[in-house]
């Protein structure tokens, strides 16, 4: 399998590479093949530029079709592309976001590829790559052997520091016209949108709330009203003066929401707009002003009054608080946020007495829960922590803040955030209002941590600023009591989601796009994958997430593109070859992506039709990249999801590749490819995500593919990869049914088109680095073509500006994205953490499990920018560094052994796991496109899922009971206690399920109970257990029951499908069953034991 020198080619014999060569001369590739089938048969003439014949010596290339102005009128462009095209004429680039809009040509003949600047190279100044970022000729200075968490790595991004931006603090917000990148909520335009959908009457004088009650102490007088510093109306007419879109006339076809687009205000010309901007883009308040809005907080009473003084000086274009505020006491009695609920003291972790304990792991190595792992609770008031966000949405490092840079620096504890933001919800409240809530400085959402000063004002609790209460939002729709603003859902829910106006749409929402990309090769028909790909399809069609809207579409391709005519009315789908691969173009594009409720038969017959269709061929080739271009092209009008389906390396055309891997180089963590070969699919990628297409790559190869240089379309594009190596539809049926799975929880799943996320924090903090599979637009603004329900994030943070002044800080997330209806919503997730002054309170709060999960993110960069070996020592530094600071900063007396706080007891554990972990291990066992693969893993994985993987749960299953079993939909569900990941666990008269996330492993002892082996496994003895043995049989006994149904509810707790293979010793995955066992020594890594005695000693150095 790993021999040198794999040829190209894949499977098939290296001879018929030769004859295809040649091709004039063996006829027709598919002789038995497509010619045959009806389908090919295309009533289009060949004089309109492609041949529908199939003999490769007719194909007519491409390029004469071009040339002939017949050609060109049939083919020239997007303007017959399809109805949804109405919003992509000439004079709306403003529609479009800034990429498209700098890059898009309303012709594609010529190749906008050669013509475009790629937006790899115009964003390079103001927007960085994400750092660590798989982009090759990266350049920088190798990196110390630890991190340094507070300085970000070049290339990372600051969003909090005016001046690490391209916009000079102090300019005013003129200036920020002529950076169209950051024009934001700054702008003028969104907070006229913003007062207007709030269709609030008069501020000045507002109607007295019937729950009013006069008499009550005035308001604190009113602060940060509209920044002085604003000059609105050259933007304003500068927007005037803006061609007017479609965009009103589109949204009303559409039938969608209601135009507002009245030409005063609002013609966004980048999602960075819609969203609005962090703090670098609304630099209206000069730094002075700013400190002060900070420090007015009535919530925080323990503030120089002195600063009050200057902000009621500063305060413009306010009216007299008492015009705004008549007397009378507040009805109003929201929890107050602050110094006074915050637990009094870190007693508060009295909760849990264990969590202050100190632990000489040396002496008690058996730390490991036996239930799964809980995150750490922060230390927060009950009324304030009930509010927040759930730990399986939203985690951080610290769950207490450091209050300045140099306490962190002290910790030596990495400080980021790690999200799962689109998860699969029970419940989701959603709020349809016509008025979003948000800051007007910093355009953070309202949420359950912003302070109430009374009734008409809230203070943003990321920026300070006091805000005005719309008169909408006095009226809460849940109770029907007016004035009670603070018992709105957006205030009482830490994950909400909105309906977003129309304020909030660049474009027409676009409908649900899917077009399928299939390898058609020789190897690709050999690994039977199309079937089974083609009857999930069929299967699912129904039930792909989307409306009378969605649209489909297919392509095929081997060493020519194939494209398929789809158009209502047809009798059956036409096939259309290109064979020019190098200049590629689409025929009839109008008939390609079609609607799928109008096309479905034409559909259906497609994808019964299609894995016959090929049964025979002989090309070898694989013209992967011109195949990706076509499909970028043809997407490109509407964006949607591409999903694209390789068996093998690239060998034609743009993006082609040669194998690198060398089997020899393997165990050295030196010398491996890790970043790409060529940069030709980050820049596709790029050009996908500028024009709302998402990449997701099913790589399903027994061969090496280059899965560092395929992986950068999904990587940039927001997609996804899915691995499924030495896929074959007989000798691999395990592979199969995992496909079978995942791809039904693929195509029913939710989906979100055309999205961002921004992720705001408190001013001070700032976030630096971005991880995950996503381009970052500008600044801080994550841009995600698609984002699925399955994919996670982390951010890394740095203290920017000290927290002294505040005793807690929020994290704001918020997605805006169109729905599978094609609904504009917004999910925000809001996460609140206490303020610490301590090294102490640090690493009581620290969460273990986050920082193993940001470390390996970090290491992922640092494998490919540095190398692996780097990594890997930066990995065992972060524990020492820790520990070293615990014990010389922390502890008073000097313990004997290695001392660690009870909340990082696992640390030394979970990174041993991450160093043994396919991404990190050395040794010869990782493949290199497998190892890739984990290192995409450990990008684009929920925390849960990476932890897993990294630490695997050990069961002993022979004895299941229902002692504490949970009762889930009316089936019992054992919940046998986790062991340690050690071969002293196991006995031979037991059996143990090892469950690492992707696999599970049941291993069965030798003189495992026969009980077990006749009720479970439905064998006679221990013997007869087959080598190859995945699924455990249906038997009608309480102990298979019992077994069963702990399995398949570990199952169902994750959106991919592992496979579960049943090994005895002699069974070949047993090696990988004992790889698992992380305490334990292998020929080319540590046991835990000897592990921490290696950290001790450099902690005690
Ligand atoms: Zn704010």
């Amino acid at each position: 399998m790993s021999q040198p020198g794999i040829p190209v080619s894949g499977g098939a014999a290296s001879g018929l590479q030769a004859q295809n060569g040649a091709a004039p001369t063996s006829g027709s590739p598919y002789t038995n093949g497509p010619v045959q089938n009806p389908l090919m048969s295309s009533q289009v003439p060949a004089s309109q530029g492609y041949n529908s014949q199939r003999p490769a010596s007719h194909h007519l290339p491409a390029k004469t079709a071009l040339n002939p102005i017949s050609g060109q009128s049939n083919y020239g462009g997007f303007q017959t592309v399809s109805p949804l095209s109405n919003y992509q004429g000439p004079g709306q680039t403003l529609n479009r976001p800034p990429m498209a809009s700098n890059t898009i040509t309303p012709s594609l003949h010529g190749g906008p590829f050669s013509r475009m600047p790629p937006p790899a190279l115009q964003n390079s100044t103001a927007t960085p790559m994400p750092s660590g970022s798989f982009h090759p000729g990266v350049n920088l200075p190798p990196p110390p052997l630890n991190w340094q968490y507070n300085s970000p790595p070049a290339g990372s991004q600051i969003n909090h520091s005016p001046a690490g931006s391209t916009q000079p603090a102090g300019s005013g917000n003129t200036n920020l016209t002529t950076n169209h990148q950051y024009i934001s909520s700054g702008d003028p335009s969104l907070q006229n949108s913003y007062i207007k959908s709030g269709s609030a009457p008069s501020l000045v004088n507002p109607p007295l709330p019937p729950t009013f009650q006069p008499g009550a102490p005035l308001g604190p007088p009113p602060t940060g009203g509209p920044p002085p510093a604003r000059a609105p109306t050259p933007q304003k007419s500068s927007h005037h003066a803006m061609p007017q879109p479609s965009f009103s006339s589109a949204a009303n076809q559409e039938g969608g929401t209601s135009n507002t687009n009245n030409g005063s205000m609002m013609v966004h010309n980048s999602y960075d707009e819609i969203e609005g901007g962090g703090f670098l883009a609304t630099p209206q308040f000069p730094n002075k002003n700013s400190k002060m809005g900070r420090s007015v907080g009535y919530a925080y009473p323990s503030l120089p009054p002195g600063y009050q003084n200057t902000t009621l000086a500063s305060t413009t274009g306010m009216p007299p608080p008492s015009l705004n505020y008549p007397s009378g006491p507040p009805t109003f009695t929201q929890t107050p946020l602050g110094a006074n609920h915050l637990t009094a003291s870190m007693s508060g972790l009295s909760l849990h007495p264990e969590g202050l304990r100190v632990i000489n792991l040396l002496q008690e190595r058996n730390m490991l829960p036996s239930t799964p792992l809980q995150p750490p609770v922060p230390n927060l008031h009950e009324d304030i922590q009930k509010l927040n966000c759930s730990p399986e949405l939203f985690r951080c490092t610290l769950t207490g803040i450091p209050q300045t840079q140099a306490l962190l620096n002290k910790a030596k504890l990495p400080l980021g955030l790690l999200l799962h933001p689109f998860k699969d919800l029970v419940q989701l409240p959603v709020v349809t209002s016509s008025t979003i809530v948000r800051c007007r400085s910093c355009r953070t959402y309202i949420n359950p941590f912003v302070s109430f000063l009374d009734q008409r004002r809230w203070k943003c609790n990321l920026c300070y600023r006091v805000n005005d209460v719309p008169e909408e939002f006095m009226y809460n729709p849940l109770t029907r009591v007016y004035g009670e603003p603070h018992r709105r859902p957006e205030v009482q829910n830490a994950t909400i989601e909105f309906m977003a106006p129309s304020e909030y749409m660049l474009r027409p929402p676009q409908p649900p796009v899917y077009l399928f990309v299939f390898d058609v090769s020789h190897n690709a028909i050999e690994t039977g994958y199309l079937n089974l790909v083609c009857q999930s399809l069929l299967d699912n069609l129904d039930l792909l997430p989307g409306n009378t809207r969605t649209k489909i579409g297919f392509i095929t391709f081997d060493s020519t593109i194939h494209f398929y005519s789809l158009q209502e009315g047809l009798s059956q789908p036409q096939m259309l070859i290109v064979s020019d691969i190098d200049d590629v173009f689409i025929p009839m594009p109008e008939n390609l992506l079609v609607n799928l409720n109008e096309s479905k038969e034409l559909v259906q017959d497609l994808l019964k039709t299609l894995p016959q269709m090929f049964g025979k061929t002989l090309e070898t080739q694989s013209a992967l990249g011109p195949a990706l271009q076509a499909a970028f092209k043809l997407m490109s009008p509407t964006g949607g999801r591409m999903s694209v389906f390789q068996t093998q390396l690239p060998t034609l055309g743009v993006g082609a590749l040669k194998p690198r891997e060398e089997p020899n180089h393997r165990s050295s963590a030196k010398e491996i490819h890790l970043t790409p070969s060529t940069d030709f699919y980050k820049k596709l990628a790029l050009d996908c995500s500028g024009q709302q297409v998402a990449v997701d790559l099913f790589l399903l190869s027994g061969q090496y593919s280059d899965l560092a240089s395929l992986g950068c379309i999904s990587r940039y594009s927001a997609g996804s990869v899915c691995y499924y190596p030495s896929y074959h539809h007989q000798h691999n049926p395990v592979q199969v049914r995992k496909l079978q799975k995942e791809l039904q929880r693929y195509l029913t799943r939710k989906i979100g088109f055309e999205a961002v996320m921004r992720i705001r924090c408190t001013k001070g903090l700032s976030i630096h680095t971005f991880h995950g599979n996503f381009f970052v637009r500008s600044t801080d603004l994550l841009s995600l073509p698609n984002v699925n329900p399955d994919a996670g994030y982390a951010v890394q943070m740095s203290v920017e500006e000290n927290l002294t002044d505040t005793q807690l800080v929020s994290f704001q997330s918020a997605l805006l994205y169109t729905s599978s209806k094609g609904e504009r919503r917004i999910r925000v997730h809001t996460l609140c953490l206490p303020v610490v002054s301590t090294l102490n309170e640090i690493f009581l709060g620290a969460d273990v499990q986050a920082i193993a999960g940001l470390l390996a993110n970090m290491a992922v960069d640092r494998s490919v920018t540095a190398s692996l070996s780097d990594a890997r020592d930066a990995l065992v530094n972060a524990v020492v560094d820790s520990l070293s600071a615990y014990r010389s900063s922390v502890l008073s007396n000097q313990h004997p052994g290695l001392i660690v706080p009870f909340s990082l007891r696992l640390f030394p554990l979970f990174v041993l796991a991450l160093l043994k972990q396919k991404s990190f291990q050395t040794g010869t066992n990782a493949r290199l496109d497998e190892r890739i693969f984990a290192m995409c893993q450990v990008k684009n994985q929920p925390l849960i899922y990476l932890m897993l993987t990294t630490h695997p749960s050990l069961y002993r299953v022979d004895n299941l009971s229902d002692e504490g079993a949970l009762n889930v939909n009316d089936r019992t569900i054992p919940q046998p206690p986790i062991l340690q990941l050690s071969v002293e666990k196991l006995s031979r008269d037991g059996a143990f399920l090892m469950d690492a996330g992707f696999v599970m492993i049941l291993w069965v002892g030798k003189n495992c109970g026969q009980n077990f082996l006749s009720q479970v496994l439905g064998v006679q003895n221990y013997a007869s257990i087959a080598l190859t043995m995945t699924d455990l049989p249906e038997l009608n006994t309480p102990e298979s029951a019992r077994t069963i149904a702990f399995i398949s509810w570990l199952r169902e707790q994750r959106p991919f499908f592992p496979i579960l293979y049943v090994i005895r010793d002699e069974s070949p995955m047993k090696a990988t069953f004992l790889q698992y066992m992380v305490e334990d020594r292998t020929e080319s890594a540590l046991s835990y034991y000897e592990f921490l005695l290696h950290i001790q000693q450099q902690v005690n150095k």
